[in-house]
């Protein structure tokens, strides 16, 4: 099952991937989360791209597109994937559908107010990526991750700056991307405002419908 989460940044997407991975048996895979590992070891990719993530910048496509290709070309996603965060671009869209082709597109949709108090809010474990929010989705010890105890940090593109320049971004070169896949009748529009058990279980419900799950 090849699964595209797409949505605005603090839509949820990752959040949801990561318990929809467990329920479907397929890798969650975030190209972002691929760039800060690189970031995290300082390899020669993560020092070329580090500037760019952290002023919410999107990464060529050129670097982009190999990167995930290579990714989705490993044993783990014989049975699909969860990809989020990618595609981002037309470019990127079009470059895929030669070595990957997507079932469903998740369109996530959520209201600008909430995506910045969602993201203003939301702090990640560095090592696993796992995500929590100071008010919707505390971590059971204030500041820690609840499996490896590790120090939650806020990303440096969460802080304001970063945030309205990933949501100009986003409109410009990722919205088109719902109109492309709606042509292609992959598109499937999923209201990202409540909890996250219940973005999961509409998404369930909506999968089921479409006879993909
Ligand atoms: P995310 O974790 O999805 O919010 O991605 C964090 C950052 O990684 C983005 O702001 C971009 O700088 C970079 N990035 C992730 N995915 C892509 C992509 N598909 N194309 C270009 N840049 C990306």
């Amino acid at each position: 099952m090849n699964l595209i989460f797409l949505g605005p940044p603090g839509a949820g997407k990752g959040t949801v991937a990561d318990l929809a991975k467990d329920v479907l048996g397929i890798p969650h895979i975030s190209s972002g989360q691929l760039f800060r590992e690189q970031i995290k070891i300082g390899s020669p990719l993560g020092k070329r791209v580090e500037a760019t993530l952290k002023a919410g910048n999107l990464v060529d496509d050129e670097t982009t597109i190999e990167f995930v290709r290579e990714r989705l070309s490993r044993d783990d996603v014989a049975r699909g994937y969860i990809l989020d965060g990618f595609p981002r671009t037309i470019a990127q869209a079009e470059a895929m559908c030669v070595f990957s082709k997507p079932e469903a597109v998740i369109n996530f949709s959520l209201t600008e107010e909430e995506i910045l108090r969602r993201l203003e809010g939301r702090r990640v474990a560095p090592t696993t990526g796992r995500t929590y929010h100071i008010l919707y989705n505390p971590p059971k010890v204030e500041g820690l991750d609840d499996e490896t105890g590790e120090t939650l940090i806020q990303r440096p593109d969460d802080k304001k700056e970063a945030i309205l320049n990933r949501l100009e971004v986003y409109t410009r070169e990722t919205r088109p991307l719902i109109n492309h896949y709606r042509e292609k009748n992959l598109l499937v529009p999923l209201d990202a405002s409540p909890s996250p058990q219940e973005v999961l279980n509409q998404l369930l419900h909506l999968l089921k419908e479409k006879g993909i799950h």
